[in-house]
């Protein structure tokens, strides 16, 4: 069965029976041809709320969009946080023995004196001072 470009416009926005009645075409016939030229399900008109994902809002630029997160691959590359993500995915050298020595040897800064601040305060204001 062939079908114009109206007709696959036509198809998309009617449920089966119609198209069946429409085109005086059995269930398999319609099946096959809808098949053929990969024609969506229909949304049927007034069947209450719209599903979820739908709904989602792309962080990005703010379309709404049917996707998991963002709208498109390119608001996915955008994000800072998806960047971030990808930086930090691989965490498999945390759970080396090296990485746990770097760990241990790590050792608290001295705390400084009050006097030992306050010689830096006072290098900072004799630097300003000259600038
Ligand atoms: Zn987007």
């Amino acid at each position: 069965m062939h079908l114009s470009k109206e007709d696959i416009i036509w198809w998309s926005t009617h449920d089966s029976e119609s198209i069946q009645k429409k085109y005086n075409i059995s269930k398999a016939t319609y099946g096959r041809t809808k098949r053929k030229y990969s024609i969506a399900n229909p949304r049927k008109i007034g069947s209450g709320a719209p599903r979820k994902y739908e709904d989602k809002i792309c962080p990005e630029c703010s379309t709404p969009h049917r996707n998991s997160v963002y709208c498109s691959r390119e608001c996915m590359n955008q994000s800072e946080y998806f960047k971030e993500k990808l930086s930090t995915i691989d965490r498999s050298y945390m759970q080396t023995e090296e990485y746990r020595k770097t760990l241990m040897k790590t050792v608290p800064q001295p705390i400084k004196s009050t006097q030992e601040k306050f010689i830096d305060l006072l290098k900072k204001y004799m630097n300003n001072i000259r600038m």
